[in-house]
């Protein structure tokens, strides 16, 4: 079969081709698993991690890949839950121990045996992949495969996020970021709390006009202040300043969320400028979100279609993919990355 593969992590500054055309056998699905047929694999900012090193696979040579939309094409040993032609998605969660507190808890995520798709486990840069059936999930009909796969990870991780941001309706909420993630995360927000008001920091005109245009009553920059204090800001950025720069917005007891699984070094000094007093004091809190649990899953592709939340998609070919991955570092074009692989839609 074709696939992408990435070999060693690499500076995408040096290398503007990390990852490396092949040609493997298909995968053989293990007991319990299923083999997919790939449709198309959503590209996200995680995979620049990846190359990058910020979190680096735990095995080489890896196929990246965690928004795959697929057919069911065989199952293998006591798999049952799913039927050959059934069309499947796999998110960030591969796998995970099943039997540790945080997965008795629902918490996988947090499990000390989590596997990310992609990173630890091969993933959907290829016309083949195979999941754990527990770990894979029906497509609502109402999407189109290019348009399910970015709600599996900047849609899914976007509900996580909210989910521990701890908004009531008419609660005020601020995002610092306007790209995938924030973009559905306000959509998510106007469905499931319709009284909340939304200010929308970043640092493009562009974006600016883009959230304003969506709903959000204020957009500015992140060092700006807002007319109204905040209950809760979910973080999307890969940089420091942000966060620090919008403590001051949130009202005594508020909770910034920050949305990333790693932050650029770059701009860390930002931290120095954290002050106590304005910034942390009464109580406010920061809190990070972990990978995803199958439930944000489940339930985000149900509300989804339920909205209906419908992406605004760009196609590549899986050749591609180091285009589409150097697009997305460069920020040079608005909406989700998808690569078209199967023959479906
Ligand atoms: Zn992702
Ligand atoms: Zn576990």
């Amino acid at each position: 079969m074709k696939a992408m593969v990435l070999r060693k992590t690499v500076s995408l500054a040096e290398n503007k081709s990390p990852l490396e055309p092949a040609d493997l056998s298909v995968p053989v699905p293990q007991e319990k698993e299923i083999l997919i047929k790939v449709s198309v694999c959503g590209v996200c900012h995680t995979e620049l991690d990846e190359i990058e090193g910020r979190t680096p696979p735990s095995k080489f040579p890896v196929i990246p890949g965690h928004q795959i939309v697929g057919r069911v094409e065989g199952p293998g040993k006591n798999a049952n839950r799913f039927k050959i032609g059934d069309r499947v998605g796999i998110a960030w969660i591969h796998s995970a121990c099943g039997k540790c507190k945080y997965c008795r808890n629902g918490l996988e995520n947090l499990c000390n045996e989590f596997k990310a798709t992609g990173r630890d486990a091969d993933g959907g840069y290829a016309e083949y992949t195979t999941v754990p059936e527990e770990y894979a999930y029906k497509i609502p009909d109402i999407f189109s495969d290019a348009e399910a796969a970015p709600l599996l990870c900047a849609g899914a991780i976007g509900f996580r996020s909210l989910r521990l941001a701890n908004l009531k309706d008419g609660d005020n909420l601020g995002l610092t970021g306007f790209g995938a993630s924030a973009h559905l995360v306000l959509k998510i927000v106007q469905h499931q709390y319709p009284n909340t008001k939304t200010f929308v920091f970043s640092r493009t005109e562009s974006e600016r006009t883009f959230a304003k245009n969506l709903g959000a009553v204020w957009a500015g920059g992140t060092e700006e202040e807002t007319p109204a204090k905040l209950h809760a800001i979910i973080d999307t950025t890969p940089a420091w300043g942000p966060v620090v720069e919008s403590l001051k917005n949130l009202e005594p007891g508020g909770r910034l969320v920050i949305n990333a699984i790693r932050k650029e070094e770059a701009d860390k000094d930002a931290l120095l400028k954290l002050d106590y007093s304005g910034d942390l004091w009464m109580e406010k809190e920061i809190k990070s979100v972990a990978n995803i649990t199958r439930r944000d899953v489940e339930e985000f592709l149900r509300m989804a279609a339920e909205i209906p939340i419908r992406p605004e998609v760009q196609e590549y070919r899986l050749e591609e993919a180091n285009k589409a991955l150097i697009e997305l570092k460069e920020r040079k074009i608005r909406g989700a990355k998808v690569l078209r692989i199967g023959p479906f839609s």
